[in-house]
């Protein structure tokens, strides 16, 4: 058993070195008592030689207890053969010889298995199997056999020429009671006895029934063929199949071991395959059977038990990946963690601990049992807890590092919440670090209501585990700095924009003002311009001729036009900065309000302007709308050809919570590579003498629009009209 993950196990209670004595050589009388009646039962079937039995129950008895409980026990082996010996036949030192060899064997076995073959995990895995069978049951067994039959030959007790056929059935004998016993014996007395489930009792009762009555057909001769020793031996390893298969080890080893008995049983009563004349050749032929069988289905065991656990401890790891997966935080993921632990492998209770190093402790962050456990006091105990390294089973794990096994917390000496522990009754427990590296970041421990003896595989599936957790809980605290710093950049940059925007609103009021102020003062001489000019034309209009009338009218017209420069320009500018309160405008009244100023006009271009009604109401602002509808409208009845009557149309669309409005004329329409720079100012087409205007309208038209969330666009085409559209938001936008 690997020292390391078992050291908080609690030793057994110290017994004083004479009372170790004590039980030592009790230990070792019980062993030759027990060697002496199996021995005997074995000499019971000796017939080639009265001290070589091809079945050889001892050998198998010895090593297991000498695995069990040491190779001090060696001198149980050597007194039990002694006398068994002496008292069949042979001299002292014929007997000594005997007695030595078995001895030896034991011991040598016993050695060889915990050396090269895991000791009293020897039947957990294939690999080892193999290695008992070629070390303890092949090589130790040889030696036994050697020593023996040469003292049986010099001691005149067996003859030299005989010599070979003794040695093959003691090595025999040997080795196959080495096969058979040492695994039903160190399985059933090393490793926890798991009761059957309410479920396995039935088909366990079934698999023992089944192995009974193949028995009986195969080595009883209550078979079909009416053949008492028909060749059916095969038969004998389905059952085995089906314990090693559904049973584990345990189970397999059982069944092997009662199956033997019937197969030796019959055959030593003239029924099965191996009856022969001879019935020390029968023997020799069951015996290898046996071997050969049990050796199959021991083997076959520990592969579907390996495959288990493997399989077992990948749905616990899958578990926690996946937590950790999904698992937005630590604080989150710790409960499930413990949840998916103790749920997948059957424990009641799970705590998480954190080691916090300014105090240098260990303090709980989270508790989690099942349902059904009531633990009050404990769970509060446990919240409340700090433990300073190396004290309690928390402390312990976190100065290791490595995971332990409590099998019983109550008689643990390093465990202060025993008192709790035994209240509630709460027994084993097992715990194992969180690692990044050669740090512990943390333990976890989980508690059972049970007894439980260590399970190293189990223990040794923690590791990785506890590793995954420290990788998560570093890559979050990884994903927290990084978050802390995005915040502060995000900060730092929204007071930064915020700096600029207040600056930039600045710099835009001032140079409304500025533009504000040029424009008044331009406008002061435009002012006497137009009137100095006027005052010319009346008073002095007979002193001008021709050409000076002529020349005053362009004067009169450009300051004119002049003055309407600016004004558009600074209603452009406005829109820039001035508030734009929304309010529901109803179309159908302003479109007509729009077109009162323009009557005149339209009755001298004999226009014709049609409403399509109902026109839509709007969400935005009444006064913009009104600048927009004007400068549309004025464009659809001013860029028409002379002698053509303008006809226009308005007429609004809803769309996607947005209403479109449009504006339909007759005119002169316009080129497509014109089409996207027409909303920029002073983006003129036409000649100024033909069509006049500032080239500012329809850029005041888009920042009015864009400034209450609409959009703008037109279709047109050279000579066929176009069709100016602006998009506002409706009514249900607003409702939604
Ligand atoms: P203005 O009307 O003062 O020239 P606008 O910004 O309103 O300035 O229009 C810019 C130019 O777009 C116009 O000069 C004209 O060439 C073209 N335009 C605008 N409306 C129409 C229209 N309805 N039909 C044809 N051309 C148009």
């Amino acid at each position: 058993m690997s020292a390391t993950p078992l050291q908080a196990r609690p030793q057994p209670r110290k017994l004083s070195g004479l009372q170790t004595q004590a039980l030592v050589i009790a230990e070792i009388f019980i062993l030759a008592g027990l060697y002496f009646c199996v021995g005997k039962f074995g000499l019971s079937l000796a017939f080639v030689n009265a001290s070589a039995s091809a079945v050889w129950p001892p050998t198998g008895l010895a090593l297991a207890a000498l695995l069990l409980r040491g190779r001090r026990l060696w001198p149980g082996v050597f007194v039990g053969a002694f006398l068994v010996n002496i008292t069949t036949q042979g001299s002292v030192s014929t007997t000594l010889g005997i007695a030595t060899g078995n001895t030896l064997e034991a011991v040598l076995g016993a050695w060889l298995v915990g050396r090269f073959a895991g000791g009293l995990k020897v039947f957990d895995r294939a690999r080892t199997i193999f290695a008992f069978v070629l070390l303890a049951a092949m090589v130790s067994t040889a030696l036994s056999a050697a020593f023996g039959v040469t003292s049986l030959c010099l001691g005149g007790f067996a003859q030299w020429q005989q010599y070979w056929a003794v040695w093959w059935t003691w090595w025999l004998g040997d080795m196959v009671g080495a096969l058979t016993v040492t695994p039903l014996l160190v399985i059933w007395l090393a490793q926890p006895a798991v009761g059957l489930t309410t479920k396995q009792a039935p088909e366990a009762a079934g698999l023992l029934l089944t192995v009974v009555l193949v028995g009986q057909i195969v080595f009883r001769g209550r078979n079909p063929f009416s053949d008492p020793n028909a060749p059916l031996g095969y038969a004998a390893l389905l059952p085995l199949l089906w314990a090693a298969f559904r049973f584990g080890p345990r189970g397999a080893a059982t069944t092997a071991f009662i199956a033997s008995g019937i197969a030796l049983w019959g055959t030593l009563h003239g029924f099965g395959p191996f009856v022969k004349a001879d019935t020390n050749q029968s023997l020799l032929f069951v015996q290898a059977f046996i071997g050969t069988i049990t050796v199959a289905v021991l083997v076959l065991a520990a592969a579907v038990a390996e495959r288990k656990r493997a399989e077992h401890r990948l749905q616990v790891q899958d578990a926690v990946s996946r937590i950790l997966a999904d698992a937005p935080t630590l604080r989150e993921a710790t409960p499930k963690v413990i949840q998916a632990l103790c749920e997948r492998a059957g424990w009641e209770l799970g705590a998480i601990w954190h080691v916090d190093r300014a105090a240098n402790e260990l303090s709980c962050v989270e508790v989690w049992h099942v349902p059904w456990l009531s633990v009050p006091q404990f769970e509060a105990t446990t919240r409340q807890r700090r433990f300073p390294p190396g004290i309690g089973l928390p402390g312990r794990v976190w100065t290791s590092g490595k995971p332990a096994w409590v099998p019983d917390v109550t008689t643990d000496d390093n465990f202060p919440r025993a008192p709790v522990a035994i209240q509630e009754g709460l027994h084993a427990a097992f715990c194992f670090p969180i690692r990044l590296g050669e740090d512990v970041l943390g333990v976890i421990e989980c508690f059972s209501r049970e007894v439980r003896e260590p399970d190293e595989n189990f223990l040794q599936m923690l590791t990785p585990i506890g590793s995954q957790l420290g990788q998560f809980i570093e890559r979050k605290q990884a994903e927290e700095s990084l978050r802390v710093v995005l915040r502060r950049y995000a900060g730092d940059l929204e007071r930064q924009v915020e700096e600029r925007t207040a600056k930039l609103q600045d710099t835009i009021r001032s140079l409304d003002g500025f533009c504000y102020s040029i424009a008044h003062d331009l406008r002061a001489p435009l002012r006497a311009l137009s009137g100095f000019s006027a005052e010319l034309s009346q008073q002095y209009a007979e002193v001008l001729d021709g050409p000076g009338r002529e020349y005053l009218a362009r004067i009169k017209a450009a300051a004119a036009r002049m003055d309407q420069l600016i004004l558009d320009l600074l209603k452009f500018g406005r829109l820039n900065t001035v508030e734009l309160p929304v309010e529901t405008v109803p179309l159908n009244a302003l479109v007509p309000e729009v077109l009162e100023p323009l009557e005149d006009q339209i009755k001298t271009q004999r226009a014709e302007v049609r409403l399509r009604q109902p026109l839509l109401p709007v969400r935005a602002n009444a006064v913009v709308v009104e600048q927009v509808l004007t400068n549309l409208l004025d464009n659809a009845l001013k860029f028409v050809p002379p002698s053509t009557p303008p006809q226009v149309e308005v007429w609004t669309e809803p769309r996607n919570g947005m209403v479109r409005l449009c504006v339909r004329d007759n005119g002169i329409g316009i080129k497509a590579e014109y089409l996207k720079k027409l909303f920029q100012p002073f983006a003129r087409l036409v000649d100024g003498t033909e069509f006049p205007g500032t080239g500012i309208g329809l850029a005041i038209v888009r920042k009015g629009v864009e400034r209450m969330g609409g959009r703008v666009g037109v279709e047109s085409q050279v000579g066929q009209g176009s069709c100016f559209w602006v998009e506002l938001p409706g009514e249900q936008s607003v409702e939604a």
